[in-house]
């Protein structure tokens, strides 16, 4: 099986990273956002292949306020949702937020998930590192879930996704993956309703998974939405 085997297997309806960015232009058009009048505000995971995402949408929204902690999770609190959404423009009295928040996985061109090839290293290399890590400490049998002071994101990360795995079972990297997808989305839910007033903004939500291919990045659209005039509507890429 190969690259494109195994991500149509996995994530039936991923597209190249710069079309799905392209298309969430084009889509909240039609909604009143436009780069000039919206904030883009983007959380993917610290490691240096995602940031291809982050500079698309720079480029096609005009900024982007940074969200992201290790493996895309959202650890900056109500504090850093506040401060997002107040460098929003206020064009016409009211403010636009375009949110978008993903967890990452590698596929290598055998279609091995969870593996990629990193410019300059001999070795293969795994993505995502964090939950990587995380999947092998649940493997060892010996879970350490305190908040750690010298390693904090990932002592987080621990904290909030043993939440979601049934006791006693030992995901593999891919349902690993998904499960931090789902945090992701609630969390992310969680602080827009904790921050935004809707009577005074509309926002859009664009979540999913990237993934790393040999021949660059592809986004997996999950659950995406918009809220404009406090009407709530799925959107399909
Ligand atoms: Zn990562």
């Amino acid at each position: 099986m190969g690259f494109q085997e195994s991500l149509n297997e996995h994530f039936p309806g991923a597209v190249p990273e710069a079309d799905f960015v392209n298309r969430t232009v084009a889509l909240l058009s039609g909604s009143g956002f436009t780069p000039e009048n919206t904030i883009a505000c983007v959380s993917v995971c610290r490691d240096e292949i995602t940031q291809p995402l982050l500079q698309k949408v720079r480029t096609a929204w005009g900024e982007a306020f940074n969200l992201s902690s290790l493996a895309g999770m959202l650890f900056l609190g109500r504090t850093g949702f506040t401060a997002a959404a107040h460098h929003a423009p206020n064009a016409g009295g009211k403010e636009r937020y375009v949110y978008l928040a993903f967890p990452h996985i590698a596929i290598h061109i055998d279609g091995q998930v969870g593996v990629c090839k990193r410019g300059g290293r001999k070795e293969l290399s795994t993505a995502c590192g964090a939950l990587f890590a995380f999947q092998k400490e649940l493997a060892s049998g010996k879970l350490s879930v305190g908040l750690a002071f010298d390693d904090v994101e990932q002592s987080l990360i621990k904290i909030r996704l043993i939440q979601e795995i049934p006791y006693g079972q030992v995901p593999d990297l891919l349902t690993l993956t998904r499960a931090a997808l789902k945090v992701i989305q609630d969390d992310l839910e969680r602080f827009i309703g904790l921050t935004v007033d809707p009577a005074q903004s509309d926002h859009a939500v664009f979540t999913g998974i990237q993934i790393h291919g040999p021949d660059g990045n592809y986004i997996w659209p999950d659950r995406c939405f918009q809220v404009v005039d406090r009407a709530k509507t799925v959107v399909s890429l």
